[in-house]
């Protein structure tokens, strides 16, 4: 069964290290984009019944109730098997929470990133530790009981420490789920730009080296483990049966639609992509235009890709890639069983430079 995404690129601020076409934008921008979602969503004329939806961005938490009530009663399914809104801390009370368990909202991602007020400070978040605890217990009594908590490696400042402490802060809060990202440096955030250019703002200067960064990452991996919090895909971590089944979908390439802003689609045989900044999508509204600027056959290289990220690995045709993979399994990067090929632990750490080999 398929999925539903939704995109609302709209934020309280602009996290220094965003390289989203997410951020802060006129509030009138805002009411006419509801408008256009709206349209879109009214507008598919839906072949299956969606099993999930994700509402990302973005800060949908930021959507006032009835806002966000017109939009999810535009989608078929309800009630979903999982559905997902991607919060900001800081954006929910009681009310909300109890609003979005109403509306079929029964999971909730945590932008949380970490809780390290001195790291937080610098990437632009209002959030505490604190706020995180209270907004988790405000959820798990309006009967969301199912959250995940993202959490970056390589935040500026950031120490083994510090990094232990906001590991601590998982255990304490008994976390389902957890997303590890490592800090990615590119020149579609501030920071990363300011890092390429040996800059100091933002804390550009005190960015953990790389391998400090892949230390890290294994720490969190190990500690998650010990929590009985197990990684299934290179970046996300869950307590059995407490596993995205959204974005499972994405990794077994199986369908989904997404509307909104920059939002991707794929119906089992072709990719399609929505215009990528919220005010191009709006133009394209106004002049009646499709909200779809592209559409691609799906390449034969891209199962593996996604199937890769997985714990499991993939199951897949690799034959046109032999000479890759052999060398990947010398290099002790990927393991082959059968016809299954997973990343080994340092093929995780360098899966870039083996998806690079797929796309
Ligand atoms: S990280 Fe999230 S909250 Fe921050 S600007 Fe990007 S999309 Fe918005």
């Amino acid at each position: 069964m398929a999925g539903v995404y939704l995109s609302y690129p709209f934020c309280a601020q602009k996290c220094t290290y965003c390289n989203f076409a997410s951020g802060v934008q006129p509030r009138g921008l805002e009411a006419q984009y509801r408008e256009a979602l709206r349209a879109e969503l009214a507008s598919t004329e839906w072949p299956w019944r969606p099993e999930t939806v994700y509402l990302g961005g973005g800060t949908p938490s930021l959507l006032d109730p009835p806002a966000l009530a017109e939009m999810l009663d535009l989608i078929p399914g309800k009630p979903w098997v999982e559905a997902t809104m991607e919060a900001a801390p800081g954006s929910i009370d009681d009310a909300k929470a109890r609003s979005w368990a109403d509306r079929g909202i029964n999971r909730v991602s945590l932008g949380v990133q970490s809780f390290d007020s001195r790291e937080l400070a610098r990437t632009g978040r209002k959030h505490s530790a604190a706020i995180v605890e209270r907004e988790i217990a405000i959820l798990r009594a309006a009967g969301i009981a199912n959250f995940n908590i993202d959490l970056i490696a390589g935040l500026p400042g950031q120490t083994r420490d510090s990094w232990q402490r906001s590991l601590d802060w998982i255990a304490k809060l008994e976390a389902p789920h957890v997303s590890v990202y490592m800090l990615e440096v590119d020149e579609d955030s501030r920071l990363g730009s300011e890092v390429l250019a040996f800059g100091k703002r933002y804390g550009a200067a005190d960015v953990p080296s790389d391998d400090a960064i892949a230390e890290f990452y294994e720490l969190a991996a190990a500690r998650l483990a010990e929590m009985g919090i197990r990684r299934y895909e290179i970046s996300n971590f869950a307590r059995r049966g407490f596993e995205s089944r959204h974005n499972l979908k994405y990794w077994r390439n199986e369908p989904y639609f997404g509307f909104g802003a920059d939002a991707h689609s794929f119906d089992g045989r072709c990719r399609r992509q929505n215009a990528e900044t919220a005010k191009e999508y709006l133009e394209r509204y106004a002049n009646g235009l499709p909200f779809t600027t592209s559409t691609t056959y799906a390449q034969p290289g891209e199962e593996l890709f996604l199937g890769l990220r997985l714990d499991q690995g993939v199951e897949a045709d690799w034959s046109a890639y032999a000479d890759a993979v052999q060398r990947f399994e010398q290099d002790g990067l990927v393991k082959l069983s059968g016809n299954r090929l997973r990343l080994t632990p340092r093929g995780i750490l360098l899966s870039n430079e083996v998806f690079a080999e797929f796309v």
